[in-house]
């Protein structure tokens, strides 16, 4: 066993965690961990941009962001880290662009902007472009670009090392335990403060747009640690997913005149979001397709219904639309247009789907995308231990595995980007700060026996249950049961199923004893985290009497803002037991009202 001091420790490669170091790193000792090598974060996967109002190619305001933010998370965002988020945005992208970003471009050489669903001019009710993009690879030039600086400014990377387990001494972080893939061997990073930047578990559902790593390892080794996880009922379904594979068709193609057609032939969202149309937030487009598609209007009878960017459509719709270029004139868009705009969903259709969205239109349903929930943290990006905002000394979280919470109920699209370089910068910031003014905790000799204990327990575990299997059922009844709509039988019945599957676990069988490159055993590892994650999520879903945001009840089909305008905490005792607690929203400006799109 190793044993490695640092400062800060950050766990995460991805932007949330690059951006949390080169910060750290500008005062204190730092070193990034990460189970990828970091390139291969899922923020490269990021396609449609980051929201900020610049207000290069028509008139916005940070107001406005903040207010669109407020409704789209349904009221339960918290308004102070709104409006935080929002007011830093231009800055933040100002930053990314002079740290080398190559942004897309307006004839002018502004950094170039795209409508994106629930982004509006606040006067108008209209669509406002506020995303900004380098094509529809916008993820992939962050991570690139943060990590290049990264390697310029000598950060200390530990790449494909498996952060598995938190050190915590005197109820302060001191540390963390990590398996080195390649070796097998056990490492010990001693540290006065730990950030938490491990992303998101979109690996819980059948159908979903995340990578085949995001099972949201540091949001479960937490709640292991007796620290309580936030709103995690709400998990986002992104609206386009290519049919059957759940890869993502960005929400940029909508903002380039695409348009949601069902069986009929119908522009549907007409029907859903009057003003907005397509442009609505993700929550009510992928409610507008599931029932459409309940109501036999999929294509064919099918479960999908079709993505349409079609020029000819594009043009048609733009025209009835009334929609203009910056300069005034009517929007007509070619296929070159298109080509330059979006090259890697072309080729993503080309690819998996053999047809060219320029001539045919692209079959979508909903996929699991995003986590509004996670550790609690607050603007500082400091993890919270209760509903009464008791800080946890030395121990920080950012990115899509914290819930500060800027997304509430219902992220809008492009806050995601947005949300992991200014609270990664946060939680980098305040890390340093607290480390200059610390001492080392002791390491207790046992730092290491729990995460051993998981491993070995799974190594010498005498069942034949296999991962593949237990992940299979887990999925189907999560997507069946916890996604876009919910009932109280459908999520007993998930329940009964994850529990039932929990106690599968323990009798989990692996071929692969070795050391070297065990990627069977940290999958089994890895499968015991989504388990619990499904859990809590589950059960903080059945609470929740109302429908709001990304949560939707038939059962319960009203926002019930008298009952449940509050956050759920979550904690998961060492006997196995949820127990829930709430805590309120943070409104300063906006009180809740109805939302209409
Ligand atoms: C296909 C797709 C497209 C998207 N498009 C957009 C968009 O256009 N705009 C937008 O705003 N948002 C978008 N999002 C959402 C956004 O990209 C993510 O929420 C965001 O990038 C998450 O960043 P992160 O730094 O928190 O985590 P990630 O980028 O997921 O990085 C997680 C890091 O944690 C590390 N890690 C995890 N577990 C461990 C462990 N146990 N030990 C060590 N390291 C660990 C991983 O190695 C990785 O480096 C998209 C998401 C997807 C999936």
């Amino acid at each position: 066993m190793k044993t490695h001091q640092y400062d800060v420790v950050v766990v995460g490669a991805g932007g949330a965690g690059l951006m949390a170091a080169l910060y750290a790193s500008q005062r204190a000792r730092t070193a990034v961990i990460s189970k990828l090598y970091p390139t291969r974060s899922h923020t490269g996967a990021a396609q449609g941009g980051i929201g900020a109002a610049l207000g290069n190619m028509e008139e916005d305001h940070p107001e406005w962001h903040t207010y669109d933010t407020v409704k789209g998370s349904d009221y339960l965002g918290d308004q102070d880290a709104i409006e935080f988020m929002c007011y830093q945005a231009p800055d933040i992208v100002y930053e990314l662009e002079h740290m080398g970003l190559p942004f897309s471009r307006t004839p002018e050489g502004l950094i170039a902007q795209r409508p994106f669903g629930g982004h509006t001019n606040n006067i108008t009710g209209k669509p406002v472009r506020r995303a900004c993009y380098a094509a529809d690879r916008t993820g992939h030039m962050i991570l690139q670009t943060l990590y290049q600086q990264g390697i310029k400014h000598g950060l200390t990377f530990y790449d494909e090392f498996q952060m598995l387990d938190l050190i915590m001494v005197n109820g302060k972080a001191a540390g963390v335990v990590a398996l080195e893939i390649a070796t097998g061997e056990i490492h010990i990073f001693h540290a006065k403060a730990v950030i938490l930047a491990t992303g998101g578990w979109g690996r819980v559902w059948e159908i979903t747009s995340n990578a085949f790593t995001l099972t949201g390892d540091g949001a479960a080794i937490v709640l292991r640690k007796g620290l309580p996880l936030e709103d995690m009922e709400f998990y986002q379904f992104h609206p386009t997913g290519i049919y059957k594979l759940g890869i993502l068709i960005t929400e940029g193609v909508r903002g380039e005149g695409g348009v949601l057609i069902n069986d009929k032939g119908e522009r549907f969202m007409e029907r859903y979001a009057p003003t907005v149309k397509d442009l609505a937030s993700r929550d009510v487009v992928s409610r507008a397709i599931y029932i459409e598609i309940r109501e036999g209007r999929g294509i064919n009878g099918q479960r999908y219904v079709y993505l349409d960017v079609r020029p000819e459509t594009v043009n048609k719709y733009a025209a009835i639309d009334g929609r203009t270029r910056p300069d005034g004139s009517p929007y007509v868009v070619t296929a070159e247009e298109l080509l330059a705009k979006l090259p890697d969903i072309i080729d993503f259709c080309r690819t998996y789907l053999g047809i060219d969205p320029v001539t045919e239109p692209i079959p979508v349903q909903p996929t699991a995308h995003y986590a509004m929930g996670g550790i609690p943290t607050n603007i500082k990006a400091e993890v919270l231990a209760d509903e009464k905002g008791t800080v946890v000394p030395g121990l920080y979280a950012a990115g899509e595995t914290a819930c500060v919470s800027v997304h509430g109920a219902n992220r809008l699209g492009t806050n995601s980007l947005l949300d992991i370089v200014v609270f990664g910068k946060q939680a980098g910031i305040h890390a340093a700060e607290y480390a200059e003014g610390a001492d080392f905790e002791p390491l207790p000799d046992d730092a290491a026996d729990f995460a051993r204990a998981q491993l070995e327990a799974i190594l010498n575990s005498q069942g034949s249950e296999r991962i593949a299997d237990i992940a299979t059922e887990m999925k189907r009844v999560m997507m069946d049961h916890v996604g876009v709509f919910r009932t109280a039988e459908g999520m007993q019945q998930a329940l009964d199923k994850i529990r039932e599957l929990k106690a599968r676990f323990k009798y989990i069988h692996i071929d692969d004893r070795g050391k070297t490159f065990n990627t069977e055993l940290l999958s089994a590892w890895e499968l015991g985290n989504l388990l619990d994650l499904a859990e809590v999520t589950t059960i903080s879903a059945l609470a929740r009497t109302e429908s709001r945001g990304a949560h939707s009840r038939e059962d319960y089909p009203k926002r019930d803002d008298e009952n449940w305008l509050k956050h759920t905490l979550a904690w998961m005792h060492p006997d196995g037991q949820v127990e829930l607690r709430y805590k309120p929203v943070v409104i300063t400006k906006y009180q809740p009202k109805e939302r209409v799109y």
